[in-house]
Formats: structure tokens, sequence, C-alpha cells
């Protein structure tokens, strides 16, 4: 029987916290019941530096409840630094962990699932959402737009799936080897390999509180998977500058054709223009290689990405 562990990274969740651990702490029991899962299985519970009472709920219930594990971030370092921290933490005492969000708003039902592609030999499985006809139009539309636009950039992301999914341990000590501070782990996890498989399901509205990703942070996420994953961008900027220089040549025999042959005007509303254009366009290629030397470095500097303050884990 595999030790299971969920790791669930919380940010201000005070609101959730008792009902997740309620509903948790029943599957897991469920699990063990039927085999599925071993007696040293925990919910770990990750506190991204939450302002709220967060820690202190989880805190307590290390005390009452002998499945329940945290580990408490020194500051809020965003969700996917808490996700791989908690992965991590997990990775010493486990053999498989589940990822999943504190509002469970991913069907927890389907775990039984994930344990059986786990037995059948499966390293990573990966779940995926069958609809989105709970979300709002305007986030069904960005985020299935956005993916099909990963795909066309080459990068390798499963489509419709966010961070809920079971990996091994073999798959945790693989994701432990990628360095990168500009986390995105949905892009990461694929590159891994191994045996994969997909577990379907629908995704809930929040039973409570509020969303913790902002419009803000989505974009920064959207632009951050990728940056961090596809140089295509780059490869546009030089194809765009080629093409420039070529309808610049062209513009340039018209411009001296027309001086010989003495009809040349004196054009400064087409100079004017041409110098603006031009402008506008190195800055925005600029601004796009700064992203990337923003990123190298960042990288270089080989920064921790998270430093445990606390770590709770119950034995027996
Ligand atoms: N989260 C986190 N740190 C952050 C933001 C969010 O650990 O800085 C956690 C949050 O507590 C939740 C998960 O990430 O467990 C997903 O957040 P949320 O449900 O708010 O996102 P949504 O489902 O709206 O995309
Ligand atoms: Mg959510």
């Amino acid at each position: 029987m595999p030790t299971v562990y969920f790791v669930v990274p919380c940010y201000n969740e005070e609101e959730v916290l008792p009902e997740t651990v309620k509903r948790l702490t029943k599957k897991l029991n469920g699990l063990m019941a039927a085999g599925m899962a071993d007696e040293a299985s925990r919910m770990l519970f990750v506190d991204d530096g939450s302002r709220d009472k967060t820690w202190e709920i989880i805190a307590a219930y290390t005390e009452t409840n002998k499945y329940v594990a945290g580990v408490k971030l020194s500051r809020n370092r965003g969700h996917q630094n808490a996700l791989l921290c908690g992965l991590m933490t997990a990775k010493e005492h486990c053999d498989c962990a589940i990822s999943l969000d504190a509002d469970l708003q991913d069907d927890i039902e389907v775990i039984d699932q994930f344990l059986e592609k786990y037995q059948e030999g499966c390293e990573i499985v990966y779940g995926v959402r069958s609809s989105r006809e709970k979300d709002t139009v305007f986030k069904r539309s960005t985020a299935q737009g956005y993916y099909k636009f990963m795909k066309a950039l080459g990068v390798d992301i499963v489509y419709n799936h966010a961070d809920y999914r079971l990996m091994g341990k073999k798959a945790l000590d693989a994701l432990a080897e990628y360095r990168e501070v500009n986390l995105f782990l949905r892009g990461i996890v694929p590159l891994i390999g191994y045996r994969c498989d997909y577990v379907y399901y629908e995704r809930n509205e929040r039973f409570a509180g509020q969303s913790k990703y902002p419009l803000t942070k989505m974009l920064k996420f959207a632009v951050d998977g990728i940056t961090s994953f596809s140089v295509k961008p780059l490869k546009i900027i030089s194809n765009l500058g080629i093409v420039i220089c070529f309808l610049s040549i062209i513009g340039f025999i018209y411009a001296l054709v027309s001086f010989f042959m003495g009809s040349a005007v004196a054009g400064w509303a087409s100079t004017i223009c041409s110098i603006w254009f031009l402008g506008g366009l190195q800055m925005l290629c600029i601004g796009i290689v700064g992203t990337y030397v923003g990123k190298i470095y960042s990288e270089v500097k080989h920064r921790p990405r998270y430093r445990i303050e606390t770590t709770i884990i119950n034995k027996e």
C-alpha cells in the first residue's frame, strides 16, 4: 500500500480550512479503509505566508488530527513556490503526492482514479477539467486561448490541466532537479517524462472565501509561462527585423530612383512617421529581449525559492 500525501498550498484560507480538513480527512479515511493508502498517509498544508489565522488553524489541527501536517513559509512566495515546497517536503515521506487547492474546487472523488492509475504504474497522473461551464465567459475564453497560444509557441502543456495531479516518488525526485526560479510547474512536469495518464473531472465553484488569483497575478503567471518555456517570441522579433530591413531596402531604392528622375518631394510626414514607427518597434523588441535578460538575471542568482519556518508532521 502506498503512503499518499495530499499537498495543499494555502494563502489566507481561514474561511475554507475547517471544511477542507473535514472533507480531506473523510477522503483519506476512505482510501485507507479501501486499502489504497497506508496509515502513514498525510494531508500536508503549506501556509504561504498568510496574513490571517491560516497557520494557527493548521497548527491547531495538527494537535487533534494526526493526519494533518503543516509547513509554514516565512513569507508569501506565491502559489507555485508554495506548492513546490509542499511537494519537496512530502517527497521525503511519501510514495506519491497529490497536489490540490485549498478551496477543493477540484473534485476530490477522482483521487481514487489517480491512485488506481498510480497502482498500474503511472508516475504522473494529470487531472483534466472536462468542461469549463462553471467559469465566467471571460475566464473560459482567456484560459482556452492561452492553452492554444502556448501550444502554438511549442510549449508542451496539458490542455485544461491546472495543478491538480498525482506525482510518484520518482517524478518528485526529477522535479527537484529543475532549479529554475521562475516556476511554472505545469510546464515543467510534462518535461519529466515517465509513464503518465489523465483523469477527467468537473471543477466546482469555491465553497467559501475569495479567489487568491486576481487578474494581475494571473497575467504575470501567463507571461511567465510563455517566457520561461518558449524562445519563439525572440525568433518572431528576428524575423520581423529581417522583413522590415528588406522593406526599407525597397523603399530606399524607390527613393533613389525618384531622386534621379527628379520627382522627389521633401517628405517630412513620411520621415517623421517612419521614425516614430521604427522607434516604437525597437522599443517593443528591446522590451521583449529585456524580459529574457531579466530572467537570466534571476536564474543566475540561484536564490532559494522558499525557506521553511516550521514543519509539523505527526508520526503515529
Ligand atoms: N495560493 C497560494 N499562494 C498565493 C495565492 C494562492 O498558496 O499567493 C493558493 C490558494 O490558497 C489556493 C490555491 O493557491 O489553495 C489556488 O488559489 P485560488 O483558489 O484562489 O485560485 P483560483 O482557483 O481562483 O484560480
Ligand atoms: Mg480556487
